[in-house]
């Protein structure tokens, strides 16, 4: 059996004509949902992640501030500019692009940001509410993964999930979101002693690590639904995901290829995130949508 091989670019294609539609309906009653995006230093990684997602949100006629402060930016200037995006009205959505030069704290830089405005789902208080199972805004990656798996129409409940990655950007949210959705959900890792036997028992695989083809073909059972979201560089300049593909496709019912695959759904996920918070900061302001609801 040859898998299916899921298409992300064009379910992300997809996911951001319906933010373009949802932005141009806000927009028609005076709205302008708006992203700032901050960006710290000069990592050239960051800079072309930055570019892509200020192109993206452009086309789906999401507003974009861009604040770029220098590497030697200290920690309080970082918190005077979160600080003041929280206040400023007109922005919906904040995303401090990671990672922060080394002299920066990460984590106190997420806390600031108002969870209102938390696009990225990073801030504790919406990975809490995600652990409740009543998520706010899921992080980016892990919910364009579940869009992904309803796309190729998953069978989540009850079925087996194996999640290969703990990350709190990555696998944690994964791991809850397929609970939350009813999976029996095993977290492996680094210290996981048997990660061949693990995957071999379940029906759906999410490998998240970043290690070049870590999860042997041969290791998916038949049938089972495989994302790949590592992203690895080969000495030979090519683009690797962390699931051995071409022996994986032959075993799977549907698999993500790299690259193509999670990939472009992490920033389509980011601009439905923030249409949702300029829906939700603005409910009041909004009142019901014409003909009601
Ligand atoms: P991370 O380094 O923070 O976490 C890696 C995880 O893998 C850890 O929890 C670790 O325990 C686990 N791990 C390491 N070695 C392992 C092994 N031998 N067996 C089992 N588990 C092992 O990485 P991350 O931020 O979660 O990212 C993971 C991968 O996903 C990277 O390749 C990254 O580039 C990619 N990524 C892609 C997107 C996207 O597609 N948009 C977004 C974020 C991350």
């Amino acid at each position: 059996m040859i898998g299916q091989i899921i298409d992300g670019k064009a379910v992300a294609a997809r996911l951001r004509a319906e933010v373009a539609g949802s932005a141009r309906e806000l927009r028609g009653r005076g709205i302008a949902p708006t992203l700032a995006v901050v960006l710290v230093g000069d990592d050239p990684a960051s800079a072309v992640y930055v570019r892509n997602k200020t192109k993206a949100a452009r086309e789906a006629e999401v507003d974009v501030r861009d604040h770029a402060l220098p590497a030697s930016a200290t920690q309080a200037e970082l918190a005077a500019l979160v600080d003041a995006l929280n206040r400023d009205p007109v922005v919906d959505g904040i995303l401090v692009q990671l990672p922060l030069p080394a002299h920066l704290d990460a984590d106190a830089v997420i806390r600031a940001i108002d969870p209102a405005k938390d696009v990225d789902g990073l801030h504790p208080l919406n990975l809490g509410l995600l652990a409740q199972g009543r998520p706010a805004f899921a992080p980016c990656t892990p919910k364009g993964c579940m869009r992904l798996l309803g796309e190729v129409g998953a069978e989540l409940a009850g079925a087996r999930a194996v999640v290969i990655g703990r990350s709190v950007l990555v696998g944690k949210p994964i791991a809850l979101l397929l609970a939350n959705a009813n999976a029996t959900v095993t977290m492996c890792h680094s210290k996981t002693r048997d990660l061949a036997g693990e995957v071999r028992r379940a029906d759906i695989v999410v490998a998240a690590v970043g290690r070049p083809e870590l999860v042997a073909g041969d290791w998916i059972r038949e049938g089972a639904i495989v994302l790949d979201v590592g992203i690895n560089r080969t000495a030979e300049g090519k683009l690797v995901g962390d699931v051995e593909f071409a022996a994986a496709v032959q075993r799977a019912r549907a698999i993500t290829p790299v690259p193509g695959g999670v990939g472009p759904m992490t920033i389509a996920c980011l601009l439905e995130n923030t249409i949702e918070a300029a829906r939700g900061r603005r409910h009041h302001a909004l009142g019901p949508p014409p003909g009601g609801r």
